[in-house]
């Protein structure tokens, strides 16, 4: 065994051959962290790659521990058990080797869970609209499983796109949230659908104009509302400009504002 890795895979589970949702255990416990927040996971480059991955232009040498970013769709109290919602790029360095492990594997995860997408710390009473494409749902997970408890006194959404039914990860999970909680709304929202898909179709940015919100009672007014994207840059690029016209401003520690983003 590698003495670099620290965790065991606990769970694979492969949404289509190209998503999956991984969960890692730690050897040890790390600190709670904020729903939202990310933390880096690693795999050395001798692992093998997945069979269906493409080959890699760059190589590196076999001992070189590869490491990327994933956002935590656990929830924030579990402190061992961590859940992450991964896309396969099968052009890529580490992914290719996530899809390769298997149950009982051994892998490297950070000790430290940074970053400043933090959804619960908007103010008192106000609204949370989260908006992702693809894997982007992740932070949202973590908020909901962490928070959704606390919060009956304000209205929460998730806006997701995808292309296809089968690319929504979570579905039943969130599904299942809006029928428990009045105060949730899930809109998901596929591009290449067939006829069996009744739900809503076509860019997020489309139903953001054609009043998605407004129909749940929520205004898109940044006193009452907070906005959180996350995905795609050109789907981050085309909300930002929809919700500009409305006065938001970008979240920053030194200048408060209602928009935050994270890209991958
Ligand atoms: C804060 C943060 C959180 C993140 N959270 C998640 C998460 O929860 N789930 C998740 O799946 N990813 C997430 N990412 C992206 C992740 O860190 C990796 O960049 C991604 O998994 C690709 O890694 P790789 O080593 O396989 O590809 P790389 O070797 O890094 O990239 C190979 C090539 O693929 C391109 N590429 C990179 N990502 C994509 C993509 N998604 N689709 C198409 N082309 C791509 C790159 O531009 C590059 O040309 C996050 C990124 C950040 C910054």
């Amino acid at each position: 065994m590698d003495e670099i890795y620290n965790s065991t895979v606990m769970g694979k589970i492969l949404l289509t051959p190209d998503l999956m949702i991984l969960r890692l255990r730690t050897d040890k416990p790390r600190n709670e962290f904020k729903a939202g927040q990310y933390t880096t996971i690693g795999l050395l480059a001798k692992e093998p790659r997945s069979p269906h991955s493409s080959v890699p232009i760059d190589e590196y040498e076999p001992d070189f521990l590869i490491k990327r970013p994933y956002s935590i769709a656990s929830a924030k109290h579990d402190t061992s058990d961590f859940e992450f919602y991964i896309s396969h790029v099968k052009s890529g360095q580490l992914t290719p080797r996530l899809f390769n492990l298997q149950q009982g594997s051994r892998m490297w995860i950070d000790d430290k869970i940074l970053g400043v997408f933090s959804l619960n710390d908007t103010p008192p009473n106000t609204n949370i609209v989260m908006i992702a494409t693809g894997t982007g749902l992740a932070p949202y997970i973590s908020f909901l499983r962490s928070h959704i408890h606390h919060h009956p006194e304000i209205k929460l959404a998730i806006i997701h796109g995808a292309a296809n039914p089968w690319d929504l990860g979570y579905y039943s999970e969130l599904t299942l949230l809006q029928t428990l909680f009045p105060n949730f709304h899930y809109f998901p929202t596929l591009l290449k659908a067939d006829s069996s898909w009744t739900g809503l179709r076509g860019y997020i940015e489309e139903h953001l104009n054609n009043g998605v919100l407004q129909s749940a009672g929520i205004e898109v007014d940044p006193n009452k509302t907070h906005f959180f994207l996350c995905g795609n840059p050109k789907m981050v690029e085309s909300v930002t400009n929809y919700l500009s016209q409305f006065n938001y401003t970008c979240h920053h520690s030194d200048c408060p504002g209602s928009l935050h983003i994270e890209e991958y």
